[in-house]
């Protein structure tokens, strides 16, 4: 557990969170991080920059060829961790030829029936609720349940979970708040599950949740399940964005202690997979498994307007126009289903980066939705997120269909490519999931943790250095 201590003091409180109906009160206040901040280059190149050209980089280790464990080519990467160091913590060997630079401090089982991998539910979602120095670790699960673990001493005790009637899609945690979007049957409609929002307060998680109602008499936020969730607080009262698996986006403000519909966008085809809002454009990103990306005007929030839907093959634009739907395309975009969207800034400017299950990680200009950077990744990639690496560079962490997790640089230095592989780990080799990984979230002090359809939580943390400076 060495380098695991220093931030993660223990306390054990056993608050009563309360998973009944009902409204409190709640609010998010604040802004939001700004860990986007320390990088010094920049995208290289034009459109749809394709894999392959990062094979001659003197730092690389062993074959350079990808799948092990797996029948996967990766790619060469420029580490190959050491499974000892890896998943012990010390390795023995004084001649090493792998790499030391992750560890993995936990496994947990979190789900209910995660001691059988083939009826395992999956960990679906996973979200770091940081309070005074404490890091606990909220995670969410086709099971029925949200959880709270507790990462004190190293152990990964569970100290609560919370039962919500039906599968939990999205955990998250912004400014000592939980929500959580999940599929249940609802009071109004007793044999229907719908898609709901709960809020919890978590400095006062004994109050009932506040919950997003579409109507009075519509006491739920989707037809469907909800599916994709962001929280924003960074331009006046907090706003949530919901994504179903019926397709449908709502933009929700918090007004007089409660979160308003504000905007009912036709959204896509398909299942909701992920958003992102950038307030200061009023634009909203959003990603299917439709396969399309589109970018949303929300600056009228009553009628939002597809500005431009990112498709693979081009789309010539409608006349009169679509409205919401049919935005034209310009095409290279996606070829099968699309899985996230991050956010992600450089002093190059601001990027949206998406992962497909066509492999490809895709990077695009986050104002003009223009494709700067495509990187292949061997096979369908589920999860993404931007961390930080020991040293403080921003590096991508990827997880993929068969349970591998990736570590890209995002950020191009004198010695290393922006999107260059830098290492990959599988469960065979070093440490992965036995099945997707489903869910990646970074924490502080270079950690990160994923989530996955074999019920486990990984632990995990950056801690060599991965000569990007
Ligand atoms: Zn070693």
């Amino acid at each position: 557990m060495s380098g695991f201590g220093g931030n993660y003091s223990g306390s054990s409180n056993n608050n009563n969170y309360n998973s009944g109906g009902g409204r409190g009160s709640g609010r998010g206040g604040g802004g939001s991080s700004g860990r986007y901040s320390n990088s010094s280059s920049n995208y290289r190149g034009g459109r749809g920059r394709s894999s392959g050209r990062y094979n001659n980089n003197s730092h690389s280790r062993g074959s350079g060829g990808g799948g092990r464990g797996g029948h996967v080519n990766y790619g060469p990467a420029k580490f190959k961790p050491c499974k000892d160091y890896t998943t012990k913590g010390s390795c023995n060997n004084s001649n090493c030829s792998y790499a030391h630079v992750v560890q993995l401090h936990g496994t947990v089982n979190a789900t209910n029936s995660s001691n059988n991998n083939t009826t395992a539910a999956a960990v679906t979602s996973v979200s770091i609720w940081e309070n005074s120095g404490v890091i606990k670790i909220f995670t969410g699960s086709d099971d029925g349940f949200w959880r709270l673990w507790n990462t004190a001493g190293g152990n990964f005790v569970k100290e609560f979970e919370s039962p919500m009637n039906g599968p939990v899609s999205v955990v998250q945690v912004v400014n000592n708040f939980l929500f959580c979007g999940f599929e249940a049957v609802s009071r109004a409609l007793p044999d229907t599950s719908v898609g709901m929002v709960h809020v919890w307060n978590l400095q006062n998680p004994s109050q009932p949740p506040l919950e997003l109602h579409m109507a009075p008499l519509l006491p739920y936020a989707h037809n469907q399940a909800v599916t994709a969730l962001t929280i924003t607080t960074d331009a006046g009262p907090p706003k949530v964005v919901s994504g179903s698996r019926d397709g449908s986006i709502r933009v929700w403000t918090f007004r007089d202690n409660a979160f308003v519909l504000e905007s009912d966008i036709p959204g896509h085809a398909r299942e909701i997979t992920g958003l992102v809002l950038l307030p200061a454009n009023n634009l909203l990103w959003s990603c299917a498994i439709d396969g399309a990306i589109r970018i949303w005007d929300v600056s009228q929030p009553a009628k939002a307007t597809c500005q431009y839907a990112i498709t693979a093959a081009p789309s010539p634009p409608t006349n009169p126009p679509a409205p919401g739907g049919a935005a034209p395309s310009a095409g290279h975009g996606h070829t099968a289903a699309v899985t996230s969207l991050v956010n992600f800034s450089s002093p190059a400017g601001a990027f949206i980066l998406s992962s497909s299950l066509d492999g490809t990680i895709k990077a695009w200009n986050g104002t003009t939705g223009e494709c700067v950077a495509s990187e292949t990744n061997g096979e369908g990639v589920v999860t993404m997120v931007v961390a930080q690496d020991a040293q403080g560079n921003q590096v991508l962490l990827i997880g993929t269909e068969s349970g591998s997790i990736l570590c890209r640089n995002l950020v191009q230095t004198p010695k290393a490519p922006a999107f260059s592989l830098l290492f990959i780990m599988t469960s065979f080799f070093s440490a992965g999931h036995q099945g997707a990984v489903k869910a990646i979230t970074a924490g502080p002090a270079a950690t990160f943790y994923t989530g996955g359809a074999d019920g486990k939580l990984l632990v995990l943390q950056l801690t060599g250095d991965l000569q990007l400076q």
